[in-house]
């Protein structure tokens, strides 16, 4: 569905990535809002460096409490606005979230201009064969992890989302 972007929201995105970055000092120039039927419904910021936690972004903060609050792992939808364009696991968390739509500021040549951040590495590493990526990515005892998944397939009421 084709949506509009509203200057209030993207305002607190921004306004949390001001938070992070200059006021608390928590991370870096992130910030992001989930926005439900015109009202924000969760927010976030990014806080890599408070908690030690590589995987707190803005948006993984959003998602979470967004999640949280509806009592669901799905934000049909829910439009994300983020102060900056979403780094890969970001973007991948909103595909598993069934965001419907995401509005950005700054771009990943911005993040990387400014901030140093490196998603353009991990985004061409990505185009890559996984056998030339940094990270090595083996199989390797595909046959025993198989049988729990024979076991799963095999339950009458296994876990589906
Ligand atoms: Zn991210």
């Amino acid at each position: 569905m084709e949506r509009k972007p509203e200057k209030r929201f993207m305002d607190r995105a921004i306004e949390l990535s001001k938070r992070a970055s200059l006021i608390e000092k928590s991370g870096g120039v992130f910030g992001a809002v989930v926005v439900k039927d015109g009202e924000i419904i969760a927010e976030g910021y990014n806080q890599v460096v408070r908690h030690n936690d590589p995987t707190w972004h803005a948006e993984m903060q959003a998602i979470r409490e967004a999640c949280k609050k509806l009592g669901t792992p799905h934000l049909e939808g829910c439009v994300l606005y983020t102060s900056a364009e979403c780094c890969p696991m970001c973007l991948a968390t909103a595909y598993w979230a069934h965001i419907d739509h995401i509005f950005y500021g700054a771009t990943t040549q911005d993040s990387l201009k400014y901030g140093d951040f490196q998603d353009v590495d991990i985004l061409d590493e990505l185009r890559k064969d996984p056998k030339d990526r940094r990270i090595k990515f083996q199989e390797f005892m595909r046959p025993e992890a198989v049988e729990i998944w024979k076991e799963f397939a095999a339950m009458p009421e296994h876990v589906h989302y």
